[in-house]
């Protein structure tokens, strides 16, 4: 959170005060520290410098802003996405194809089509037909689909339900014990090149055992695919590595993950893929709100805030907890809940939690919003689609607009019929 800090009694985003963003661009906003994305990248990729073969492709639904992928790309990251829309957002921020890897439990046959014109450096199959018609498809046009497996290892992540994706009744990948058969079945088919296997055990995990476990069963499958005369030249690993949300929270350091890498790695001979998301957005932004009211409450008084579930949905989702602090806070405190104005019980933010006192008119931030933030927005209860601000150093851009509701009600039209 060093990126956003107080300074002469304001919050600030690097050299950029929250008090400037606010006035010039108006709330709701959410603010993005480029110096706290470099740095994350950094860490992660400093983490893992002891393996030997890597390749780090961001996981773009976290936070997928052309701006910010632009950033990771001059870090050197490539791109894992999951649907046609985010492999065009890598490609436009300047991604080469080869460094971007298309996951995804529904890739339909046009988007792996497009991926294949593309030239997408990494397919990863979620069930066996999946990889028959990706063969056909890459056979017809002549091409060669480098791809992997991804597996379900059955490995309780220890997260959220919602956001966990390892367990054997999960959607994602196959079971593990059928993936010997299931790629010896795809890996003689022309237009396939299946060169290992993938796994990805869900999000916001806070201890390393369970992706320790999981790698132990990958290696596992890895010898037995190799016994069985396959040649295996990748592993991806997946993302899911925590951040940390609210004080008490102790996420894993990436120089920790990095060591428990390597060491579970050792002597695999593979080119080892990542896909961190959270790991790298989740602290780099906040979302800025202005206190519409404070009303009085039965317990405590409500903070209504001009932020809401449509803007961030995560409390609403998961019920997760994003720190709210006041951007000129006067060092007093209240006990209040936190909530939005849309028209659901679901849009709050906090209850009975002591904060920084604020008052109508003060602005304010939640904390930590830099993934699965913006990236989730809607415009329910027609509200407009949320705006994003880069701060590079002592200057800032708006690098997604502020999508007003009269924009959106004009690509809307009552039929003549009507
Ligand atoms: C969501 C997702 C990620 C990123 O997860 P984080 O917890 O944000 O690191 C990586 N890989 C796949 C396949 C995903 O679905």
């Amino acid at each position: 959170m060093d990126h956003f800090h107080y300074q002469d009694g304001a919050l600030w985003c690097e050299g950029v005060p929250m008090t400037r963003i606010a006035a010039e661009v108006g709330t709701p906003v959410y603010v993005y520290s480029a110096a706290a994305f470099r740095q994350r990248a950094r860490e992660f990729r400093d983490g893992l410098s002891t393996v030997p073969d890597t390749h780090l492709a961001y996981a773009i639904k976290a936070n997928p802003n052309l701006a910010v992928l632009r950033v990771l790309a001059d870090e050197g990251y490539g791109a894992d996405v999951v649907s046609g829309g985010e492999m065009a957002r890598a490609l436009a921020a300047g991604m080469p194809a080869d460094g971007i890897v298309f996951s995804g439990v529904g890739k339909t046959e046009a988007e792996l089509v497009r991926g294949l014109e593309a030239g997408i450096g990494q397919f990863n199959l979620e069930l066996e037909e999946e990889g028959v018609v990706l063969a056909r498809l890459a056979a017809e046009r002549g091409l060669t689909a480098t791809a992997v497996l991804r597996v379900n290892p059955d490995v309780d992540a220890g997260t959220h339900a919602k956001i966990s994706t390892g367990r054997k009744e999960n959607k994602f990948g196959v079971p593990i014990d059928q993936a010997p058969a299931i790629f010896a079945r795809l890996a003689g088919l022309p237009g396939l090149s299946l060169e290992g296997v993938a796994i990805h055990i869900g999000s916001q995990l806070m201890d390393l055992a369970p992706l320790e476990a999981a790698y132990a069963r990958v290696k596992r499958l890895v010898d037995e695919l190799r016994a069985a005369g396959h040649r295996i030249a990748r592993v991806d690993l997946g993302g899911g590595v925590g951040v940390a949300y609210k004080a008490g929270d102790v996420p894993p350091t990436l120089a920790d993950y990095g060591a428990m890498v390597a060491r579970a790695t050792r002597g695999w001979d593979v080119k080892l893929m990542f896909e961190p998301g959270r790991a790298i957005a989740g602290n780099a932004g906040v979302l800025l709100t202005e206190v519409i009211w404070v009303k009085p409450g039965v317990v405590h008084p409500y903070v209504i805030v001009d932020a809401a579930m449509n803007d961030l949905a995560r409390p609403a989702l998961y019920d997760a907890w994003h720190d709210f602090a006041a951007v000129t806070p006067d060092g007093e405190r209240m006990m209040a809940n936190i909530a939005g104005p849309v028209c659901e019980t679901g849009d709050t933010f906090a209850m009975a939690r002591e904060v920084d006192r604020v008052a109508k008119g003060d602005l304010a931030v939640f904390r930590t919003a830099g993934a699965y933030g913006a990236t989730m927005a809607s415009t329910y209860n027609s509200r407009a689609l949320v705006p994003e601000v880069l701060v590079d150093g002592d200057r800032y851009a708006v690098v997604a607009d502020r999508i007003a509701a009269e924009t959106i009600l004009a690509a809307e039209r009552v039929p003549e019929w009507l």
